[in-house]
């Protein structure tokens, strides 16, 4: 039967590369098998809930081209899954449980329950055994009850993990009577998620190893419903470079800042994809269409994964490259012109482009390469002349270089230009590295910038005469001073 495989996210914090990466595991188990892909937003917990989370969780999945099937705004025959929208569900559940003795009321008020904390391993089952006469006084006396479900206290439990082989769990170690609904009639998470997996006929739940020691009890819950359990895969966690779970620490870890920053989405997707999964070989380079072919959860490991953000921005680099000039230009866009670098939209942005393609591997590091083509500005004496040379010598070399910069050709046209510089330097008795570096100071306020010549083009005839000019003066004044 073709698998049907959830992606839970609680909206309480920005999606980070952790939970993103479990969504992209479930979703391509779900594409590679024909199968179906589920959003379900785990909102039980109100204290917790960020309307920004909820939107970030869309925005970023929807960014990544990871289509859902079934869930909000999809459309499907029981969407949206908004788990706070079906709490009467999981409350009917919980009364069943109530009534077939799998579950239980419990009476205690939060002083008591945080005093039995100290002393034992969480609650102390107080309420589980209560007469008849007992529960009506309670009732009476008006306490709004959670109720608790009831954990056999011999025997244990035991699956098979998907990825991590055998797990047995002895019940007597299972946290004791975890509760299931709480006195303000809202689902935990335990409950709301197996009635859910339950009622969407999830047949894989691919989720973080956090979680792996709540299986048992999910297990035990699924049985006490007289339900068919689905599969689980608990994936290792994403680390940090010092072998510690990935957090603020080591860097940034939300989805949104890397996107911020300008790393592509194919990048994002095929780096993690490679955090603990691989084709068995030692391809690297995989579109999430080649992923949704020949994705499988027999290959993926059980090791931890490590983050390594040069790694990805190598990726990034990659699909940089690959990106056709006129559509690089335009994702730069908002990159340059939040620097207030204004380059005209169509050739000259594309030609830009072209430049930079090479050498930025994340999108927010073209206004530093491109800082050449920020406003025009008086540079100093100092910022004009190169080391060897004299304010009166770079001032001749602009002088006479200007007329051959009169039109800037491309292609092969630079090797002429380029010989008659040489020429120029000769006849001057200056070094041709000197000669370029007057030109390259003088026309992009800089000793570094890309190569000069595509520089120049970018720049516009105009603006190169212009700081040609500009510059010319401030080096004139300067001869005669000196
Ligand atoms: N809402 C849970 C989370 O965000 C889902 C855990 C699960 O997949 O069962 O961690
Ligand atoms: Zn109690």
């Amino acid at each position: 039967m073709a698998p049907r495989v959830r992606f839970a996210p609680s909206p309480t914090g920005r999606l980070h590369v952790g939970n993103v990466r479990t969504a992209l595991f479930a979703y391509l188990a779900a594409r590679a098998a024909g199968g179906t892909f589920v959003l379900r937003i785990e909102d039980t917990d109100r204290r917790r809930y960020d309307p920004d989370a909820l939107a970030d969780i869309y925005d970023n999945l929807t960014w990544l081209g990871l289509r859902w099937d079934e869930g909000p705004g999809a459309g499907g025959p029981h969407a949206p899954y908004i788990q706070s929208e079906r709490v009467a569900g999981h409350r009917a559940v919980a009364e069943r449980l109530v009534a077939s003795g799998h579950a239980y009321r419990c009476y205690c008020d939060a002083a008591r329950l945080e005093r039995v904390r100290a002393t034992h391993n969480g609650y102390d089952r107080r309420c589980r055994n209560l007469t008849p006469e007992q529960r009506s006084r309670h009732e009476e006396g008006g306490a709004a009850p959670v109720i608790r479900f009831r954990v056999p206290l011999e025997g244990s439990t035991r699956y098979d993990d998907l990825l991590l082989g055998s797990i047995e769990r002895r019940n007597s170690d299972i946290n004791p009577d975890p509760v299931l609904l709480k006195s303000d009639g809202f689902p935990t998470y335990h409950l709301a998620a197996i009635a859910d997996d339950h009622d969407m006929a999830i047949s894989h739940v691919l989720r973080a190893q956090e979680w792996v020691s709540s299986a048992p009890l999910h297990l035990l819950i699924f049985a006490a419903c007289g339900w068919q359990p689905p599969r689980y895969a608990h994936l290792p966690a994403v680390n940090g470079p010092d072998g510690k779970k990935l957090g603020k620490r080591h860097g940034a870890t939300a989805v949104h800042e890397f996107r911020r920053r300008g790393i592509l989405p194919e990048a994002l997707v095929n780096y993690l994809a490679l955090l603990g999964w691989s084709a068995g070989d030692d391809r690297e380079f995989f579109s999430l269409a080649e992923l949704e072919r020949c994705f499988g959860i027999d290959r993926l490991g059980r090791a931890g994964a490590v983050f390594d953000h040069q790694k990805l921005e190598w990726f990034n680099g990659h699909y940089i490259r690959g990106l056709p000039p006129a559509r690089l230009a335009v994702a730069l866009r908002p990159y340059l012109r939040d620097a207030g670098i204004d380059v005209a939209e169509g050739a000259a942005e594309t030609a830009l482009a072209e430049l930079l393609r090479e050498r930025i591997s994340v999108l927010d590091e073209a206004p530093a390469r491109a800082a050449f083509l920020g406003p025009d500005r008086d540079l100093p004496a100092a910022e004009l002349v190169p080391r060897r040379l004299t304010a009166a010598a770079a001032a001749t070399i602009l002088q006479q270089a200007s007329p051959l910069l009169e039109h800037l050709p491309s292609g092969d046209g630079e090797h002429a230009l380029e010989d008659r510089l040489r020429e120029l330097a000769r006849a001057q008795g200056v070094k041709f590295g000197d000669l370029m570096m007057t030109i390259r100071m003088a026309t992009t306020g800089s000793k570094v910038s890309p190569p000069l010549f595509g520089s120049l083009r970018v720049l516009g005839e105009q603006r190169l005469h212009a700081r040609l000019a500009r510059a010319l003066h401030t080096l004139q004044a300067a001869a005669e001073e000196a």
